[in-house]
């Protein structure tokens, strides 16, 4: 979900970013990037695919898929393997593989991951791809350094219907939900780029453009698939699901055995239901209620994420009224002092009202943390770089004597598809 917050906590928990702000205008951040990249939507993007695409499945569903295809269920441990481990983009290397099955596969299976269609590293050491899903549409996913970890934070749905109203994401209308395949390839590309690096993503956050239990099918499926030991294997304990409060699903999150963050971002109802319109469905009582029960169940504590609005939520008798409120549920809160982005009608608090508020939630005796804004070189904020991009239709569409040559094209080719 959330408002994606390309900030760092000072601490090793840093990265579990949500919340978002923004980096600075849109026209200068523009100006920053030459030759944002053309992508054109394909006929392949514009009609479904008949055939199912791998990275959609968990294993023991694609073990099904192949069975009823009259194939031998082994075969899906295989493809798995070759393809998240040993990350073989050709048939013709899986040697384990017989040639019967992979001059098959073309016919039975498609392997899409979503374009890259810009990769962005900032002088902090954040990173940002621009991924296309088709039909003109993309996602932003961000990679976000800290001492001791790279927490990759990932988008669950094209746009978000939220409309949490500090968020640039919330004023891009939900376009569609990302499909499982589409979670797990924005992991997919952000490791094999690292990888070049010797590095390697350590923590995924669901944190980006979207909110995750507004797709949740598709966003545990992709939780199964990532967590897979023949596969990629990631533990669940270093993933993290965001929301907003969508309260009646947050048990699922307790079962995925994932960590849960929750957007809380206000000290009381009345402010919650002004700058979060999901409040007036679910509210503060109901959501805490909510956490309580997932550490219990978990043993883990929640993330609270609590964005400083100057003069909305960042007062001093705020900070008390929200170590009242979350005293008795095991949390730590993140203070996201808020980036002020193009058309919003919030301003970022000042600095020494950020160091009060903390100061007065420490004294209390919260478990407190203050983020960094990192990425600011790369529009970390998410959303702001998709808005950039589609906010130029001219670069969207389709010109018949062109085909794909961008980088998107070329990046596209070391997946299956
Ligand atoms: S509008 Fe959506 S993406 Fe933005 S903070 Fe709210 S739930 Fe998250």
């Amino acid at each position: 979900m959330s408002e994606r917050q390309f900030e760092t906590a000072e601490d090793q928990n840093s990265l579990e970013a949500h919340l978002a702000t923004t980096a600075g205008p849109v026209e200068a951040s523009l100006e920053a990037q030459p030759g944002l990249p053309e992508v054109l939507p394909t006929a392949k993007d514009a009609k479904a695919s008949v055939l199912p695409n791998f990275f959609d499945f968990p294993l023991k569903d694609l073990e099904a898929v192949l069975t009823g295809l009259g194939k031998e269920k082994f075969r899906a441990r295989q493809l798995f393997q070759w393809v998240y481990q040993k990350r073989t983009h050709d048939f013709d290397l899986m040697t384990n593989v017989s040639k019967t099955f992979r001059a098959e596969l073309p016919g039975l299976l498609e392997f899409r991951l979503p374009k890259v269609v810009q990769e962005l590293k900032s002088v902090d050491g954040t990173r940002k791809w621009l991924f296309d899903v088709g039909q003109g549409m993309t996602i932003e996913t961000v990679l976000i350094p800290s001492k001791d970890r790279l927490t990759l934070c990932v988008s669950s749905e094209v746009g978000c219907n939220m409309a949490c109203r500090f968020c640039y994401t919330g004023k891009q209308k939900m376009k569609r939900r990302l499909t499982a395949g589409e979670i797990v390839g924005q992991f997919v590309h952000a490791q094999d780029s690292l990888k070049k690096d010797g590095l390697r993503v350590t923590n995924i956050v669901f944190m980006g453009m979207g909110e995750p239990l507004d797709n949740p099918d598709e966003v545990f499926k992709s939780i199964k698939i990532l967590h897979e030991a023949d596969g990629l294997g990631f533990s669940r304990k270093k993933i993290t699901v965001s929301t907003s409060g969508i309260v009646p699903l947050i048990p699922r999150v307790t079962e995925a055995g994932v960590r849960l963050a929750v957007s809380l971002n206000a000290p009381n109802d009345e402010i919650r239901n002004k700058v979060m319109p999901i409040n007036k469905r679910w509210n503060t009582k109901a959501l805490l209620e909510a956490c309580r029960v997932h550490t219990e169940a978990s043993k883990d504590m929640v993330t609270l994420e609590y964005v400083l609005l100057r003069d909305v939520t960042d007062r001093i008798e705020q900070a008390r009224e929200l170590y009242q409120l979350t005293k008795n549920i095991p949390c730590k809160i993140n203070l996201i002092p808020f980036n002020e982005h193009p058309g919003t009608e919030f301003l970022r608090p000042h600095q020494e009202q950020v160091v009060k508020f903390q100061n007065e939630m420490i004294r209390l005796g919260a478990h407190v943390l203050l983020r960094k804004t990192m990425g600011r070189d790369i529009f970390a904020a998410c959303g702001q770089l998709t808005s950039l991009y589609e906010g130029r239709p001219e670069k969207l569409m389709p010109t018949p004597s062109k085909s794909l040559t961008t980088k998107a094209s070329a990046e596209t080719t070391v997946s299956l598809s």
